[in-house]
């Protein structure tokens, strides 16, 4: 197949390099304009009755914890971090197409309007809570490896180019061979290198949904005593079929308005597993 053009911003032809995309662009094709992220993020719960205080996953009748923070903590030494979305998601949805096609996966390109949907919210968020992230004290932000792709992942270069200093990017946390799966935490599926040991970082993930590989990752930065003094996640998924309860949370969390800053979402970082 020759490279391919499609539609997209005007009179910027997307070339794929004769790699087939992802998706299908004419049946469902990536939008982004200035101002969508307002309308399309959904407000995280917080600390809400119903909520999960470590993922803020819907809780079905009296658990303290969900059963993929049980999973997690079981397989982790016990510990789950507790996590700081930016927003919720559900499928379908924009924030969904532009979590999944915003990096390459190895063969078909990254699409660069999803990319720069992701990276507006990215750039946004931390500029909204510089202070408060300031006060966290942490010297770097590393990024979840979603793959064993080589470095730098695309969400770290993403991040490099839209986060202000003096939060940097830091590399050193890498997948190892070992399996991780959804639902399927390892305590051997990620190392860390030896400049980020005892060092004091904030962590980022793209896609929370059991939140097996973002706690695998923390158990091992833990484990070098990396402290890590927020764990953010861009896209906290629901799935509002599986339960009354998610459909409950998501309904009332979609309903209200979107706010930026993390200080007025009265976030709880320091919760004890
Ligand atoms: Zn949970």
């Amino acid at each position: 197949m020759n490279a391919h053009a499609m539609g997209g911003v005007a009179g910027v032809p997307r070339t794929w390099g004769g790699l087939k995309p992802r998706h299908d662009p004419a049946a469902a094709p990536i939008s982004f304009n200035v101002g969508d992220e307002d309308a399309e993020l959904v407000l995280p719960p917080g600390n809400l009755a119903g909520v999960c205080p470590w993922c803020q996953g819907a809780l079905a009748g009296k658990q303290a914890r969900c059963v993929n923070c049980e999973e997690n903590a079981g397989a982790l030494g016990g510990t789950v971090e507790p996590i700081i979305p930016i927003s919720l998601y559900a499928k379908p949805s924009p924030l969904r197409d532009w979590l999944t096609f915003y990096k390459d996966d190895g063969e078909a390109p990254a699409d660069p309007l999803a990319r720069e949907a992701i990276g507006t919210i990215l750039e946004r968020f931390f500029a909204e809570n510089e202070a408060w992230i300031s006060r966290l004290g942490a010297d770097g932000l590393v990024i979840v490896p979603s793959t064993r792709r080589p470095p730098p992942h695309p969400l770290a270069v993403l991040a490099s180019e839209r986060i202000r200093p003096p939060l940097t990017v830091k590399s050193g946390l890498m997948r190892t061979t070992a399996s991780l799966g959804h639902n399927k935490p390892n305590a051997q599926a990620f190392e860390v290198s030896r400049e980020l040991h005892g060092r004091r970082i904030v962590l980022l993930e793209d896609v929370y949904t059991s939140g097996a590989r973002a706690q695998s990752a923390a158990h091992a930065l833990r484990c070098v005593d990396t402290q890590i003094s927020a764990l953010f996640v861009i896209g906290r998924r629901y799935n509002p079929g599986y339960s009354e309860q998610s459909n409950a949370v998501f309904a009332r969390q979609k309903a209200m308005d979107f706010e930026w800053s993390a200080e007025l979402r009265d976030v709880t970082r320091t919760l004890d597993a």
